[in-house]
């Protein structure tokens, strides 16, 4: 048996899941503000769900990084490796073209992609996602990315870049496209396999290889922003407008195009100074057409997904990761067999006000004074014979080494005053 978390995956321990609670609460105010509402789809769907809206070019279709499998009854299901197409089926599958417009929603949850583990790549790893639906302008575009940008800055980060593309509409793309193919194919055998396979499937994709000869044979050509249409241009023209009224800093990527298939004028990422290759900490853009072809009546929207370990590991590099959490307020210590109850039952009425441990066994003073510091106790409180004659406790604050008897009935008062 091995006794080890499979390769790519990772424990949530305790002294990181003060940090997970501070996201949570931090996603569902910033976002919860702007009428974002949270949903929460389930981990696997049918696999066609996937197929049908990630489209074949993606690395997950094609280096077939996607966790599938048959259940016992047959069907072929697919843990998810991202959000938006679980979303979008549930937004569909519930009628919510009905509610008022935009609907917003967001999640957070495990993503699994059988990707090559290294830093900031997992095989399980988390997202906050995003999605706007309902609205086909650039001030949809614009609100996605000013909420995932102040969401970044609530969280604590602040060296970001928000690199705006756009990959153009779908008559644009295989425009650009069809530019690509014809400039690349003499020279593809130059090409990394990938990026072979790319220029056959959906030529675009070329211009995000990780290979240093593919972005020098690139580096000549035209980019998606050179060829847009006169809507799509003006589409990006807005929402850098807006962008730039609110503030937030961007540069214009002329090149992003983002791994999925289904993305179209709007693509976006945002990275943070220094944490390596792996900097992108989200990214999103705007998939009109995504919600038809998942069986709902056409409907415009935009998204982003956000990496959590990759803002940790951010926020960490920044010295901005929550102090863990304070110890308990006061540590009871049985110093006999009949303590150890009392100490229990004291436990659980203080808790109504107090964060409240105790040793399960008889300890002498000097073991429980130490089991009190280990926890991080502010107080420390004694029973043995003595104090159970008199009915008090020795409360002894630990960093000063104040102490006192107080009355057990008075101990909820004592500890009010002086916390
Ligand atoms: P994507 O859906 O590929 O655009 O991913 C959105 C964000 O999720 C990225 O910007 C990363 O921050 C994060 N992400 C994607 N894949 C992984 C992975 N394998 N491990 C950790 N984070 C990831």
């Amino acid at each position: 048996m091995r006794s080890q978390a499979v390769k790519g995956t990772y424990d949530i321990l305790p002294s990181a899941t003060p940090t997970w609670q501070f996201l949570r609460e931090t996603v569902s105010t910033t976002l919860g503000r702007a009428g974002v509402q949270e949903i929460v789809p389930p981990v696997f769907e049918y696999s066609e769900i996937f197929d049908k809206s990630i489209g074949e070019s993606a690395d997950l279709v094609v280096q077939k990084e996607m966790y599938r499998f048959e259940d016992r009854g047959g069907r072929n299901l697919t843990l998810r490796p991202e959000f938006t197409a679980g979303v979008l089926r549930a937004y569909v599958e519930h009628g919510m073209h009905t509610l008022p417009s935009p609907v917003k929603l967001w999640s957070l949850g495990p993503a699994f992609r059988a990707e090559n583990v290294q830093r900031g790549r997992f095989r399980q790893f988390h997202q906050v996602n995003c999605e706007i639906l309902g609205s086909p302008g650039p001030l949809a575009d614009a609100e996605a990315i000013a909420l995932l940008h102040d969401l970044l800055v609530a969280l604590g980060l602040s060296d970001l870049r928000v690199a705006l593309g756009s990959v153009g509409d779908p008559e644009d793309r295989d425009a650009y496209n069809a530019y690509l193919r014809e400039a690349l194919e003499p020279r593809k055998h130059e090409l990394s396999e990938t990026s072979q396979e790319r220029l056959r499937l959906n030529p675009m994709r070329v211009l995000d290889s990780k290979s240093e000869q593919d972005q020098a044979i690139v580096a000549e050509l035209d980019k998606p922003l050179d060829r847009l249409g006169t809507e799509a241009r003006a589409h990006l023209d807005g929402v850098a407008a807006y962008l730039s009224d609110w503030g937030i800093a961007f540069d214009l990527a002329p090149s992003i195009v983002r791994g999925l298939d289904y993305y179209r004028r709007t693509a976006f990422e945002i990275h943070a100074e220094g944490i390596g290759a792996q900097s992108a900490l989200a990214g999103g853009g705007r998939y009109d057409g995504l919600v038809e072809s998942l069986g709902g009546p056409p409907t415009p929207g935009i998204g982003w997904a956000m990496g959590v370990e990759r803002v940790f590991d951010a926020l960490e590099g920044a010295g901005k990761l929550p102090a863990p959490p304070a110890g308990p307020d006061v540590f009871l210590i049985p110093m006999d067999e009949e303590a150890i109850g009392e100490a229990a039952a004291l436990s659980r009425s203080l808790r109504a006000h107090f964060h409240v441990q105790h040793a399960y066994v008889k300890r002498n003073p000097g073991k429980g004074l130490r089991d009190a510091d280990r926890v991080g106790a502010t107080y420390a409180a004694l029973r043995g014979d003595r104090e159970r004659a008199q009915g008090v406790w020795t409360l002894k604050h630990l960093q000063s080494g104040e102490q006192r008897e107080v009355p057990e009935a008075q101990l909820a008062d004592a500890l009010q005053e002086n916390l």
